[in-house]
């Protein structure tokens, strides 16, 4: 057994000498047999959340109504999940209740697809009851039993699928794909969460370029927030070389693409954290402006060394320039050579401005910062506290 399963073994142990059962499910058994880094572990078990509780001291209840409980071990996290079935789906997604169950092969019967339906013992051994390891070996991606059933009764079940694709570099089997398109409208039911935690995934898969092809294939973004209309620019995407992009310079990507006149409206849309609507949304303005011109001082300052770099690897996959490493070091030393990177380093604040003209603070404070920012980096003055008071009064006896 490897890492990072054997440090988590005694976890095992603990249960099953407590009486009840317990396996390494999921992504960690998956990508074990990929050969993939392995990120989390989770483990089913068929002790029921409070009996999980009694045999563990440091327990926190992460979702303790779908049977979740958190256990650190040696300062590890590990959800531990009670066997649970999943009959009553409604409206197309995920039940609200499950059921708790004391038998493996039920529990690993709900699941999505076959490689994700598999589970290791304590020994090693794995449970495989719908041939996981053969979809592995033939790298298909498979849904457990009718895929049209399992789409329907949870249709994230769907882009799912096609992240998998892109991340593991796996084909859809043939029924599991012809089901994709079929059942693509239940995606409207599912909760945008959801579907921005896959497409995050999918944004970030390696081979995302297959996922998308998939997307447009199947016609999966009509459902998708605000690409409902968006095929011909999403094809456009399909055919450039995303793959070596990350997750934000993909939605910086995809913003310019559609020409979206209301970024930050768009991003809403997609329940995006407000940090990285903002982070986005400013560096499509900055995308749009290196569209028009080469880099200047100032937009350099303005946007930041990783929006910088962000907008600069996108304008390139845009262009089809190769995003090379030497262009990143360029942009590195020059944002360094900057006199100041950001405003927070000025050596004076609004409190030295207000003492040295024995004025109230107001919008002046501001207009004067900005003023001293850009004589700054423009070399007029160093950036020395005597140096810029000095100026300061030179400037108000002109
Ligand atoms: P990743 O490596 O991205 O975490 P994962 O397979 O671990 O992939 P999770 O979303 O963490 O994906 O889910 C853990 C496991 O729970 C899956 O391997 C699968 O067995 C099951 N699962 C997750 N989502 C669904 C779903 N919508 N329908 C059925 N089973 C699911
Ligand atoms: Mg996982």
């Amino acid at each position: 057994m490897i890492e990072p399963f054997k440090k988590a073994l005694p976890v095992l142990k603990r249960i099953e000498e407590a009486g009840y059962e317990a396996y390494f499910v999921g992504g960690a058994v998956r990508d074990y047999l990929i050969n993939r880094e392995i990120h989390d572990i989770d483990i089913a078990t068929s002790a029921f959340p409070e009996e999980i509780k009694v045999i563990f001291k440091s327990t926190v209840d992460v979702g303790i109504e779908h049977g979740t409980v958190l256990v650190i071990e040696e300062g590890e996290p590990y959800e531990i999940t009670t066997f649970r079935s999943e009959s009553d789906y409604k409206d197309y997604r995920r039940p609200d209740k499950v059921t708790f169950i004391r038998s493996l092969n039920k529990d690993l019967e709900r699941r999505d697809f076959t490689m994700n339906a598999m589970a290791m013992d304590r020994t090693g051994i794995i449970i495989d009851p719908f041939h996981g390891k053969d979809a592995i070996e033939k790298r298909l991606i498979q849904t457990v039993g009718s895929a049209d059933e399992r789409f329907t009764e949870d249709a994230l079940r769907i882009l799912r699928a096609v992240r998998f694709a892109g991340q593991l570099g796996f084909r859809l089997e043939n029924r599991t794909q012809e089901a994709l398109g079929k059942h693509a409208h239940l995606l409207e039911h599912i909760a945008i969460e959801r579907i921005l935690a896959e497409f995050e995934k999918l944004l970030n898969g390696k081979s995302k370029k297959e996922s998308i092809q998939l997307l447009t294939e199947a016609e999966i973004h009509h459902y998708l927030p605000g690409l409902s209309d968006k095929g011909t620019a999403i094809n456009e995407i399909a055919k450039a070389d995303i793959n070596p992009l990350t997750s934000n310079q993909m939605w910086l990507f995809l913003l310019f693409i559609l020409e979206e006149p209301a970024p930050q409206e768009f991003l809403k849309r997609w329940k995006m954290p407000l940090k990285k609507i903002k982070y986005l949304s400013k560096s499509l303005q900055i995308l749009r402006n290196r569209a028009k011109r080469e880099w200047e001082l100032l937009d350099l300052y303005e946007a930041g060394l990783q929006s910088a770099i962000d907008v600069e690897i996108v304008y390139r996959v845009i262009n089809k320039q190769d995003p090379e490493t030497k262009m990143i070091e360029e942009m590195k030393l020059r944002f360094e050579s900057l006199p100041i990177q950001e405003r927070g380093e000025l050596d004076v604040t609004g409190n030295d401005l207000m003492s040295w003209r024995g004025q109230a603070g107001g919008p002046w404070i501001k207009e004067t910062m900005q003023k001293i920012e850009y004589a700054v980096l423009n070399g007029i003055i160093k950036n020395e506290k005597a140096i810029i008071k000095e100026w300061l009064e030179s400037w108000n006896r002109r």
